[in-house]
């Protein structure tokens, strides 16, 4: 079985369902695996002919060998990972992964579906209850409502600013209904989560067993590391190595890259895309790390992180260490990092002007995350000139950005069918003040007490 370790290396080793359900370890750090299973080249040659489900099946069956048995693992990830995972080839070794056809249109949808089901089964099996609490400013709230709708023994309550989040955000929110408890607060993001904070220290609400499902969970990181392993089978010859271009924000989805390539994957290089929110090519270039606050509004939202929570890993991944606050207390192996990883900053400008090269030049359409990511790939193949396989991770659909890319490329742009259907639906919320006793006594209204003790 493998543990998790917390990276602040204060709090004792647990298991999967114990990281799973913790989310942080009691010191503050972010849970890590002690170690990551290993796949020889035979075995990665093997899955060539896979399917992307049996891709991931093969994967995640090593990190949860003793905790879900392989039977149910396998219809996890056939439920989780229930959308298609295109792979468009650009020019002869140029390709972009969309990983943006989950039913939230980004590729949260990954984590937080693999998450989410997880969860249920561990709940199920001890016939327990649990409440997911989450303010959101729009795409992680949806995307973690719509991974546990449906789900039995799960209530969600979303919080989220009555006048900073967008109508079609909203919507896909606020439409689902069953499992899912909406609420509009008269404030601003940050009232949202204040309350929410305060919800999981106080002692009265215990009996409803509140957990947050947020990104930092580690069940959330280990799901991403299977789409490099698919994206290399699907593309590179024998004996080749791949470049994959990350667009970064938290930066979690470059640590399952990063996993990926110490599980065997033959990886040349990493490219850390990041936008006009620069700590980490600074930190790279200089060997000093200091997070940006606040953090710079770019086009590419959800990549506007000033402190990334996930370098707190990649920094342990590199044999340094570094607390919750960004302070490091043992530098990593910087020549080693920079080895492995390049990274660059694009501005909106460029970010606006690689839509429209890239659309010019190969007919390919990209948002502005994805954007990002291609630029940098660009920079970084003007200055090695290398003959690999190079693959841009795209994040999001390009429904999401339809007036930026008409504006730009003057096409029309499709809305995916889940974005759509949630804006015919009906919306219900209930509209709060930004009053932690109000909220309680709500909370405590809309789900009655758990009989079970909390996990
Ligand atoms: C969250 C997000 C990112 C950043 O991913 P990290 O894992 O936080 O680095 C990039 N693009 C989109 C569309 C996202 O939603």
């Amino acid at each position: 079985m493998i543990k998790y370790h917390s990276t602040n290396k204060k709090s004792k080793k647990v298991s999967f369902k114990t990281a799973l359900f913790k989310g942080q370890a009691p010191d503050k750090g972010l849970f890590m695996p002690d170690r990551l299973p290993k796949f020889s080249q035979r075995e990665i040659n093997s899955m060539r002919r896979l399917k992307f489900p049996q891709i991931a099946f093969l994967i995640l069956k090593k990190f949860l060998k003793g905790e879900i048995p392989e039977k149910t693992l396998k219809e996890i990830t056939q439920k989780a990972f229930n959308f298609d995972l295109p792979i468009e080839k650009v020019s002869l070794n140029l390709f972009v992964l969309r990983l943006d056809r989950g039913p939230t249109a980004s590729f949260k949808d990954f984590g937080a579906r693999f998450l989410a089901k997880c969860m249920e089964y561990f709940l199920k099996k001890e016939k327990k209850k649990m409440v997911i609490l989450v303010a959101t400013s729009g795409d992680t709230g949806s995307a973690v409502a719509q991974a546990f709708y449906g789900i039995e023994n799960v209530k969600v309550v979303v919080l989220f600013p009555e006048k900073e989040v967008v109508k079609n955000q909203r919507k896909q929110i606020t439409t689902l209904g069953g499992n899912i408890i909406s609420v509009a607060i008269k404030g601003k993001f940050d009232d949202c989560q204040a309350m929410v904070k305060k919800a999981f220290a106080d002692a009265q609400l215990k009996h409803l067993n509140l957990s947050s499902a947020n990104s930092i969970n580690v069940a959330r990181l280990i799901p991403q590391i299977t789409y490099y392993f698919f994206a290399f089978c699907k593309i590179c010859k024998r004996g080749e190595k791949v470049i994959f271009s990350v667009p970064c924000g938290n930066f979690g989805n470059l640590t399952a890259g990063i996993f990926a390539k110490r599980m065997g994957l033959p990886v040349f290089k990493f490219v850390a895309a990041v936008n006009e929110n620069d700590e980490f090519p600074r930190f790279l270039e200089t060997g000093k790390y200091k997070p940006l606050i606040p953090s710079k509004k770019c086009l590419s939202n959800a990549m506007n992180i000033g402190h990334p929570s996930n370098l707190a890993r990649i920094v342990e991944i590199y044999g340094g260490r570094m607390d919750e606050t960004g302070k490091i207390l043992k530098p990593p192996d910087m020549n080693a990092l920079k080895k492995e990883i390049w990274s660059t900053k694009i501005t909106d400008k460029e970010t606006k002007e690689a839509i429209k090269s890239a659309f010019q030049k190969y007919h390919l359409v990209l948002e502005p995350h994805g954007a990002v990511a291609w630029r940098a790939l660009e920079k970084f193949l003007e200055k090695e000139k290398i003959h690999f396989p190079a693959v841009v991770l795209e994040t999001a659909h390009l429904g999401k950005f339809p007036e930026i890319l008409k504006d730009l490329l003057k096409i029309k742009i499709e809305i995916p069918s889940s974005i759509k259907n949630s804006l015919k639906k009906k919306e219900k919320f209930e509209i709060l003040p930004p009053n932690y006793e109000e909220f309680k006594e709500f909370l405590k209204s809309v789900i009655p007490s758990h009989s079970k003790a909390p996990l």
